[in-house]
């Protein structure tokens, strides 16, 4: 594989990043996008571009040879260490060699202060980052780690509404960033067609921290909201990437520019507690898993989970505008037995958190899931009818 040289290209409603990926699949461009108004913060260096492109190179097994300035630290960590963690993560990928033009330490002007950025998703992992590093919501936050900007990419977090519901999203979470004050830069890319048939759970943290790293010269520390607490962190093969955020991020950084897996002290519930002390979550909190719409769909297993949670700590009227409760008591009845029963990730972590809250689950529930084969034998009633009739 080899990648050009990145440059920077100016266009009326943005500036792009982009760099020539030759590959055994062909020669196509990888770019990211950002509103004219942040140039400042952009690099033209190649160390956002290798980030992209380290694992589609070991998807494929080629050796890359990338030009254009490249961080020495970067190069040391991408070359050996982060690879060894990939693979044991993803046994199917391949170890590659990295050919480096010009290995060149990433430095910062003297009077350029980094800023600090996170991603806003508007999610449980995003906001908690928020009541973290925001000083309006932790005054003990240390300047260094103080948030600056909020970052929104569509780098594969919103499969098949692409583009589209990029933009959507964008829109419906832009006032709230307006409410913090910080700046909310949209990044818009083309990674994704360089990972076709990898998914983005198994690949989100590269992806997101080459869009990330992209803005160097402006962002000294990228704060990445992980989504495990230090329980499930681990090196396992089939694991999500998720799981190796702590060790991973810091290997993605420059001379000039840390990444760092944040809220892991935290289990989810934890998360959930804390973020309904933040209000604007309560017009704003979006933790579905259904990627054809913005919002809350109430029905999937991370709207379910969040509803369930929410409901235990007392505040979920607070919740009513973000998500349509009368379909959750509907569905609630089916998805507690569940629950109960722990059939579902998470399920334990959910029940402790209940019995910390003193919620107590509703006796219906709690009655059906006594009953034997209540889940796997929900349709045990029209087995045993279709077997009669065949009799
Ligand atoms: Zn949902």
């Amino acid at each position: 594989m080899k990648i050009s040289r990145p440059t920077l290209i100016q266009q009326d409603s943005a500036i792009v990043y982009q760099a020539k990926v030759e590959s055994s699949l062909g020669s196509q461009p990888l770019w990211f996008s950002f509103p004219p108004q942040y140039r400042d913060l952009v690099s033209d260096r190649a160390d956002g571009a290798l980030v992209a492109m380290l694992l589609p190179a070991m998807i494929l097994g080629e050796d890359v040879s990338i030009d254009g300035p490249l961080s020495e630290r970067l190069y040391y960590n991408l070359s050996g260490r982060a690879q060894g963690l990939l693979t044991t993560l993803l046994p199917q990928l391949n170890r590659v060699k990295i050919h480096a033009e010009h290995l060149d330490p990433a430095l910062r002007s003297p009077d350029t202060e980094g800023g600090v950025a996170t991603g806003f998703s508007g999610g449980v992992d995003s906001f908690c980052a928020l009541a973290d590093h925001l000083p309006r919501y932790n005054p003990d936050v240390v300047p260094s780690r103080a948030l600056t900007h909020l970052l929104y990419n569509n780098v594969g977090s919103h499969g098949s509404g692409g583009e589209g519901l990029f933009r959507d999203r964008y829109r419906t979470l832009e006032n709230t960033a307006k409410d913090f004050g910080l700046p909310f830069v949209s990044i818009n890319s083309n990674i994704g067609v360089f990972y076709e048939g990898f998914s983005f759970e198994k690949s989100h943290t590269l992806r997101n921290t080459a869009a990330a790293l992209v803005l160097q010269r402006g962002i000294s520390a990228f704060l990445y909201a992980s989504a495990f607490d230090y329980s499930r962190i681990q090196a396992q093969p089939g694991c999500s990437m998720g799981s190796i955020d702590p060790m991973l991020l810091p290997l993605l950084g420059t001379e000039t520019f840390e990444a760092i897996a944040v809220g892991s002290e935290y289990t989810r519930a934890e998360k959930i507690s804390r973020l309904t002390t933040v209000p604007e979550t309560y017009t704003t909190l979006d933790v579905c898993a259904s990627s054809k719409q913005a919002g809350n769909c109430c029905q999937c297993a991370k709207c379910l989970w969040a509803l369930v949670a929410l409901e235990a700590t007392g505040k979920l009227d607070k919740y009513s505008g973000q998500f349509n409760l009368d379909r959750y008591y509907q569905i609630r009845d089916r998805y507690l037995p569940e629950i109960l029963l722990g059939k579902h990730l998470f399920s334990q972590e959910l029940l402790n958190f209940a019995e910390s809250q003193g919620y107590a689950f509703p006796a219906k529930a709690r009655l059906l899931a006594k009953v034997p084969f209540y889940l796997e034998g929900r349709n045990l009633g029209r087995k045993i009818r279709d077997r009669l009739r065949k009799k």
